[in-house]
């Protein structure tokens, strides 16, 4: 019986390990996170939680939130961290995030990464976070943010240089014409990327300096970045 309930606790905590638990990707805009968290989503059954995505849901319904986000967003600057941490927490309580949830574009200042290490911390059942970097280019940034066009109807995301359409701007699933997000254009990613170089590099550092963390090249094949983070998430789950 003994060995039994043994093997048992052996068994949970070798699941414990291999469940993908609270996962960030970071990267600057443009690195491919969204893109990236839809492959692991596919992969892991876990959420993708993304912020940027939240707040554009709360702009487009006109919420109060989305209200006092919108304009800091089509500058590119980042929506005031309580605002943000709050629409975090309402989400990560939901109960899909049980077996964890990919972060992506959150955290993007010290102090949301120190509330969520704070919340992660608080709950003995969560594994400890593992935090991927997504590492591209400047040039392919602009690129990929400049060439960026969605469907406004199925969320598909397109790239008039590296992924266009069949026709030019139109959705080739929903036949939609395919929109550009007011913050894609070279002025506002600018901006964005110096928010990023201020605000999210020292997240970068803070994440990187407690070891559950990885670098992963982004230039890549979609394909091939997904196999780098699925490889670098279980060599560090496994720590
Ligand atoms: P994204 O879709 O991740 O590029 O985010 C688009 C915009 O939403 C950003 O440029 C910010 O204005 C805002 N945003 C998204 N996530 C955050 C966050 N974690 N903190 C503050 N602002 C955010």
């Amino acid at each position: 019986m003994a060995s039994l309930i043994s093997e048992m606790e052996i068994g949970q905590e070798k699941d414990r390990k291999t469940l993908p638990g609270p996962i960030l990707l970071l990267g600057a805009p443009g690195a491919g996170k969204g893109t990236q968290a839809k492959e692991l989503v596919k992969l892991w059954e876990i959420p993708q939680i993304s912020t940027g995505d939240l707040l554009r849901a709360n702009v487009a319904q006109g919420t109060q939130l989305g209200q006092a986000a919108q304009a800091v967003m089509d500058r590119g600057d980042l929506v005031p961290d309580s605002l943000v941490n709050d629409m975090v927490a309402v989400r990560l309580s939901e109960p899909d995030t049980i077996r964890g949830y990919i972060l992506d574009g959150y955290p993007r200042t010290l102090n949301q990464a120190g509330w969520l290490d704070g919340r992660i911390a608080g709950r003995p059942e969560s594994l400890p976070v593992v935090a991927v970097s997504i590492q591209v280019d400047y040039n392919q940034l602009l690129r990929r943010i400049t060439g960026r066009r969605n469907c406004p109807v199925c969320q598909t995301i397109y790239n008039v240089y590296a992924k266009p359409p069949r026709i030019s701007g139109i959705c080739d699933i929903e036949g939609a014409a395919l929109v550009q997000r007011a913050d894609d254009t070279e002025e506002v990613f600018a901006e964005r990327m110096r928010a990023y170089a201020a605000l999210t590099e020292p997240v970068v550092e803070h994440y990187r300096a407690l070891g559950r963390f990885a670098e992963v090249d982004g230039n890549r094949p979609i394909d091939v970045v997904v196999a780098g983070i699925v490889a670098a998430v279980e060599r560090l789950r496994a720590l």
